[in-house]
């Protein structure tokens, strides 16, 4: 039975309930009346439930669904303005005890090279980080518990934090690892990360048990139910994601917004973040092995839609995608973007000898973040490095509620260009440092509060003389 309230992932996440919202989608794409109902709805930026957007995910009508890009991208103006957070995963581990056949750190591929770092290869490879400019990390690691014990990982985090190397410094580890147990969710809180995130990979249970045959993973349950975990355990920014491609994306996206109805319903905040990772070629992958693969145009949809349906959330796109791909994705709603990435163990120091592959995916952009900066600014973007919120205990709902009333773009806007100002003094190029200090000149007036605007100029000026690490 379906109960968005549940702890029950077979009943927040029902099988029957995701049928008949297909069912209702398919019957209503045509049906302007309601199209245009829902629309309006979305315009009032408060969401939209499941069944709803899987209505719009699925509208042919042609004029109905450049109305609904045109909305995803103002709402994404509305929430997000034109700032883009960056950030850069680091793998610090590739062992891995499950059988996910879609990711080639499974176990049984005896072809990759696996690696896992000590804490002195850790802080090289966060040097390598903090010399590119990065602030905000995503922390990586494949599910072993002899190898990559929650210990390893907690020690991680706190050599990472530790490192102050020139003027570099990573503020927010987001952490992407393995389902586990409140205790341990509440260790990783202590330590202090920013967002936990998980991807579901598929919510369809069936195929979720033949994609993971074996292993600690192919429990559907425990894994479809970590986030309430890690709620238990403290975390209160979660980061939900499914892997496009392995099942049918009509059924993914509806889960995966019930998803978040089940944590607004059952803690009172929605997800921090979504991420939308498109399967890809990596080490012994063939992503045309997976019949479910989806379209560019399918694929803009579904930002859209998620983008109108959850307007609070960010939204993050890898380095999987193109250049021309996130180009279209940044408009219709991506918040985050990681650039300069490694999907490799220890590939920041130094690169990895071709014979010792030990990357997750091919990276499909692969331009440096110096690169992606000045083409985000040419594309009028403020590449952001904020890393504030979670700093100033700004996390869960009460970042959710600054967040739906709009208020924390007072913050986001000075914050974005505080910290590119850090970024084109500390490691731009001259090329990019040019374009950022033209374009921070000229952002610096649609700061509306005088007395904000204010403190601004004087801490741009502080940063140029050496301070830094101002935040609102
Ligand atoms: S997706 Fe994660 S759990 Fe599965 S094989 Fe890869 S690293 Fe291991
Ligand atoms: S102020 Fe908060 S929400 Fe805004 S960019 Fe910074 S960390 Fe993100």
């Amino acid at each position: 039975m379906y109960d968005p309230k549940s702890a029950n992932a077979e009943e927040f996440i029902s099988h029957e309930e995701v049928l008949d919202t297909l069912k209702y989608a398919q019957e209503n794409k045509n049906n302007i009346a309601l199209i245009d109902q829902i629309i309006e709805k979305a315009k009032l930026r408060k969401g939209l439930t499941h069944k709803e957007a899987a209505v719009l995910l699925d509208c042919e009508i042609e004029e109905k669904n450049k109305e609904i890009y045109a909305l995803a991208e103002q709402i994404k103006k509305d929430f997000y303005g034109n700032r883009i957070v960056m950030f850069a995963p680091l793998y610090l581990s590739n062992y891995c005890i499950n059988g996910c056949v879609y990711c080639p750190y499974h176990l049984k591929n005896k072809h990759i090279a696996r690696k896992k770092m000590t804490q002195d290869e850790i802080r090289k490879e966060v040097i390598a980080l903090q010399d590119m400019g990065h602030k905000r990390l995503a922390l990586e690691a494949g599910e072993d518990p002899v190898n990559n014990p929650i210990e390893y990982i907690l020690e991680s985090i706190n050599t990472i934090y530790s490192i102050k190397h020139k003027n570099g410094a990573i503020r927010r580890v987001n952490v992407n690892i393995a389902a586990t147990t409140v205790e341990n969710y509440k260790k990783l809180k202590d330590a202090g990360i920013g967002t936990y995130i998980l991807f579901q990979e598929t919510y369809h249970k069936e195929s979720y048990e033949k994609l993971h045959p074996t292993g600690p993973k192919h429990d559907y349950n425990y894994h479809t139910e970590a986030m309430d975990r890690a709620m238990q355990g403290g975390i209160d920014d979660v980061g939900l994601g499914v892997l496009f491609g392995l099942e049918l994306y009509r059924y993914e996206f509806a889960a995966l917004l019930m998803h978040a109805e089940h944590l607004e319903a059952a803690f009172g905040v929605g997800p921090h973040t979504i991420s939308v990772p498109r399967i890809c070629p990596a080490d012994d992958i063939d992503p045309t092995s997976f019949d479910n693969g989806i379209k560019d145009e399918i694929f803009e949809k579904i930002v859209a839609c998620i983008r109108i349906s959850v307007p609070y959330t960010g939204m993050i796109v890898s380095t999987r995608e193109s250049k021309n791909c996130r180009e279209r994705m940044l408009r219709l709603g991506i918040s985050q973007l990681s650039g300069g990435s490694k999907t490799s163990v220890g590939g920041y120091s130094e690169p990895e000898p071709e014979e010792e592959n030990s990357a997750q995916f091919d990276v499909s952009d692969t331009r440096t973040l110096d690169e992606i900066v000045k083409w985000l600014m040419e594309l009028g973007y403020i590449p952001s490095f904020c890393t504030a919120c979670y700093r100033e205990g700004r996390t869960g709902d009460r970042f959710m509620s600054l967040c739906k009333s709009g208020q924390i773009q007072n913050c986001c806007h000075p914050n974005a260009l505080m910290t590119l100002k850090e970024y084109l003094e500390d490691y731009a190029c001259p090329d990019t440092k040019e374009i950022g200090e033209a374009l921070i000149q000229k952002e610096i007036a649609n700061v509306p509060k005088e007395k904000v605007r204010n403190i601004v100029i004087d801490n741009l000026e502080n940063i140029s003389k050496g301070s830094r690490d101002f935040r609102f």
